[in-house]
């Protein structure tokens, strides 16, 4: 071998190694590459990936945003008209009825009902409408544990109940969340009663404060109710002895005559008057007359039917108004009126010129006898005029007379309660 051989070989070798390790290089540097990218890569889709959980959680909260506008919106949109149509009522089952449909409109649920305070026994009582569905059992004893709750409180109570049904056979879990609400109905911190709420759907988490405030609109409206029902009341009461007056009687008589009207029935009036009741207040005072007026209507009531219409008429003079009564029944009924007076053992009543507390009375029916109220009215009082000069204790119909002494067999006489 010449060295020349030699050097070419190593020359090669060279050559060789060189390439070697330009090739090793070469592959060295792309499997970093392909590592490198591959970690940019997995950077990238956890990147996304966070960014996509981020963009869900806040379109959760757009969501959760928007179901609450909505119910704010839906609360604005309905007020007006609720509170509109809460001034114009006047009934409880009215009130109810409105409440529970805004209930419905903004918080959806199957149970709404109202505890309503009653004063008189301390206790809540509850009040559904009769347009709400009754498919839960409210007053399981968790629930009434709720609304008492509320009530003691004074703020609105919640309860999650968890409902853990058996696992289905395709391994479901069916546990259900049973969302409870229980909202007082407040007046100047006095509880006039609880709305109950059960299992509504969607919840926002704003319910609470939403059913407040119907709570709160509840309050006011009830509180009118009472208020306005009391005003009525008084308006309508003759104060000393706690029966009708002659406005309510006077009112009342539209109605009875439209009634009378539309079914082809008639109106039978009982008008009378106490006998020499000036020589009662004479002779016993005027607070012994007072007294006397007090127990003698309150007598005629528990003998008159609740339908009827009983009304002091004036000082000591009444009125009976019944709807769908003859003049047959009418007569009975006033001679029993007549009889159970002269009867009963009123103070003092042998200082009385007849030797008993007594009246005299006319009876006349609408439309038989007169073609309108005021005038069967006048007819009556005309008759009670004849009664008194006729010696006083005695009942006169229409063209019928009925004296004191006329006995009435007991059985003519149908049941007035
Ligand atoms: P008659 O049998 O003809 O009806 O005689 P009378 O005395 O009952 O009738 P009169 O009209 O002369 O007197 C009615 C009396 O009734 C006079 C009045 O002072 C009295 N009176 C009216 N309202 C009341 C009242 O609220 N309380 C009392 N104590 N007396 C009253
Ligand atoms: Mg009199
Ligand atoms: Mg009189």
């Amino acid at each position: 071998m010449t060295p020349f051989v030699i050097g070419a070989g190593v020359l090669v070798l060279i050559g060789i190694f060189v390439a070697a390790f330009r090739i090793g290089k070469y592959f060295g540097n792309r499997e970093g590459q392909v590592t490198e990218r591959k970690e940019k890569d997995d950077t990238y889709v956890r990147e996304i990936l966070s960014r996509d959980r981020e963009i869900r959680n806040l379109q959760r909260k757009i969501d959760g945003l928007n179901a609450l506008n909505s119910q704010y919106l839906m609360f604005m949109f309905k007020v007006p008209t609720i509170i509109q149509h809460l001034n114009s009522t006047l009934t409880l089952r009215q009130i109810i009825d409105s409440v529970t449909l805004l209930i419905q409109d903004i918080i959806p649920a199957p149970f709404v009902a109202l505890y309503l305070y009653n004063f008189s026994d301390g206790t809540l009582r509850r009040y559904q409408s009769q347009s709400g569905s009754a498919e839960c059992s409210a007053d399981d004893a968790n629930n009434l544990e709720l609304i008492e709750r509320a009530a003691r409180d004074k703020i609105v109570r919640t309860r999650n109940q968890i409902r853990r049904a058996p696992l289905r056979e395709n391994g479901d879990d069916s546990t259900a969340y049973e969302y409870w609400m229980a909202a007082p109905i407040l007046f100047r911190q006095k509880v006039l009663g609880v709305i109950g709420i059960g299992k509504p759907q969607n919840i926002s988490g704003n319910e609470s404060s939403l059913l407040k405030m119907i709570a709160d609109i509840a309050g006011v409206a009830l509180v009118n109710q009472t208020m306005l029902g009391e005003a009525k009341q008084q308006a309508n009461t003759d104060p000393l002895t706690g029966i009708s007056n002659r406005n309510y009687f006077i009112e009342m008589g539209h109605s009875f005559v439209e009634k009378a009207i539309r079914d082809g029935s008639q109106i039978a009036i009982f008008l009378f008057d106490i006998d020499h009741f000036k020589n009662y207040n004479d002779t016993n005072g005027h607070d012994a007359g007072d007294k006397l007026l007090i127990e003698l209507t309150s007598l005629v009531s528990s003998i008159t039917r609740k339908h009827a219409v009983f009304a002091r008429y004036g000082g000591e003079e009444f009125i009976v108004m019944m709807l769908g009564t003859s003049k047959q029944d009418a007569l009975i009924y006033a001679e029993r009126v007549r009889e159970t007076i002269s009867n009963h053992p009123f103070e003092n009543r042998e200082s009385q010129p007849l030797g008993c507390i007594s009246i005299s009375g006319g009876v006349a029916v609408f439309p038989d006898d007169a073609d309108s109220l005021s005038r069967t009215i006048q007819l009556a009082d005309g008759l009670l005029y004849r009664a008194k000069q006729e010696g006083r204790n005695r009942i006169i119909a229409h063209k019928t007379r009925y004296f004191a002494d006329q006995d009435i067999a007991p059985e003519e006489i149908p049941s007035e309660r």
